[in-house]
């Protein structure tokens, strides 16, 4: 039987990914509910190709211009996921960028049987209503972040306690090793990732390695294990995307080409083979280099460091700071180093303590009023 695909995100890279897959299998997969949030002619030709049953936007100016297709091809066009009746995916791919996909994951979860998660930055602000989520809908998780895929896959079948420490690489992005003054660097240099191609968010945080930050966060939700036992590590090739340092002596690491292909193919088959995904030659490469990530030209690793705020409170903090920041830049209302000089001023503030000290995040609404609250930090 088929299987049955919701994708949010769908006009987005992973979700550009996730489709290629499916063109190249079409007997294997059934693609039901499209998701995009600004792209309204891509939308539509995927739609044409894929014919879902539903599209799902919250965003006006999108639904506006895709009515009449949607009218025209029977597609029902549905502004919250809560609309849904009696239907279960078997496979939903969450990749909206940023905090946006928080709500719309954890909405579908209760109408899928298994979710991918790209979505990192639904994971740091909002893990625990995910989690709770997915337990109450008998609803299995892979995190399709290549790091965490890595781990998910290295650490399947072992002790908790026998993990002494879990490297994440990063390329180092496209200024690594350059000499260049960083304070010129442009929205449209600072996208041009050396090794992956991605949406221009997660692009702009990997060029300052906020990325790594943000995955480091990730991972210690997903794996429940405390920040400190996590280091990022440089590995320009990227090839290897995370290393498990076991207490016995013996490291796992996980190789794969750096295409995101990869890591979804294999969480939508229990049973993969590349020429699934890729004609391309992805034979395994022998030269692979790994350096030490120095805080002195890394400033975005010293938020770390920053042991007081690294709690769930905190986690939504960063997150926030980071997306409104990233999106001044891309503004061009600040420098590209600005992004991380100002993330680490602000979380150094008193306010921000004070808000640390005297607010909880027991409710989903809590997450918003602190991403409410970080947008009245940035000015
Ligand atoms: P992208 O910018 O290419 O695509 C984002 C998608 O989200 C688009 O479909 C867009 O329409 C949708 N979207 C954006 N804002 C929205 C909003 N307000 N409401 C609803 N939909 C909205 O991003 P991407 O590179 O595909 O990344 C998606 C997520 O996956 C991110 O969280 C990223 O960190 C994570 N991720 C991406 C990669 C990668 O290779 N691209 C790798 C690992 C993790
Ligand atoms: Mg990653």
């Amino acid at each position: 039987m088929k299987k049955k695909i919701c994708i949010l995100g769908s006009t987005g890279s992973i979700g550009k990914s996730t489709l290629e897959i499916i063109s190249k299998n079409r007997n294997d997969f059934d693609v039901i509910l499209l998701n995009g949030n600004s792209n309204f002619r891509l939308l539509i030709s995927q739609a044409k190709k894929f014919k879902p049953k539903y599209i799902y936007s919250s965003n006006f100016y999108l639904t506006e211009k895709i009515k009449y297709f949607c009218i025209k091809n029977k597609i029902i066009i549905i502004n919250d996921l809560n609309l849904l009746k009696k239907i279960k995916f078997d496979i939903t791919i969450a990749a909206i960028s940023g905090i946006a996909g928080l709500l719309p994951t954890l909405n579908i979860i209760k109408f899928s049987k298994k979710i991918l998660i790209a979505n990192k930055e639904s994971i740091i602000c909002g893990w625990k209503f995910i989690y709770k989520e997915l337990k109450k809908n008998n609803c299995s998780f892979v995190p399709i972040d290549s790091e965490h895929f890595s781990i998910f896959n290295l650490i399947e079948n072992k002790n908790m306690n026998s993990i002494k420490n879990i490297y994440l690489t990063a390329s180092g992005g496209p200024f690594f090793g350059k000499n260049i003054n960083l304070k010129k660097v442009t929205p449209l240099q600072a996208i041009k990732h050396p090794n992956w191609k991605m949406g221009k968010k997660i692009s702009i945080d990997s060029a300052n390695l906020m990325n790594k930050i943000l995955e480091v966060i990730e991972a210690s939700l997903i794996f429940n294990l405390p920040i400190s036992k996590f280091k990022i590590i440089i590995h320009p090739q990227s090839l290897i995307h995370a290393v498990v340092e076991f207490k016995n002596g013996l490291s796992s690491m996980l190789y794969h080409h750096n295409n995101m292909k990869i890591p979804i193919a294999n969480s939508l088959y229990s049973n993969f083979y590349i020429n699934k995904a890729s004609s391309n030659n992805l034979s395994f490469k022998k030269n692979l280099s790994f350096h030490d990530a120095d805080i002195k030209k890394i400033p975005s690793i010293k938020i770390l460091k920053l042991t007081k705020i690294l709690n769930d409170k905190g986690f939504i903090l960063i997150n926030s700071l980071n997306e409104i920041l990233v999106e001044k830049f891309m503004e061009n209302k600040i420098l590209f180093t600005d992004i991380v000089h100002k993330l680490l001023s602000i979380l150094d503030s008193k306010v921000v303590k004070n808000h640390l000290k005297n607010h909880q995040i027991r409710h989903i609404k809590d997450v918003f009023k602190t991403y409410n609250f970080s947008r009245s930090l940035v000015n």
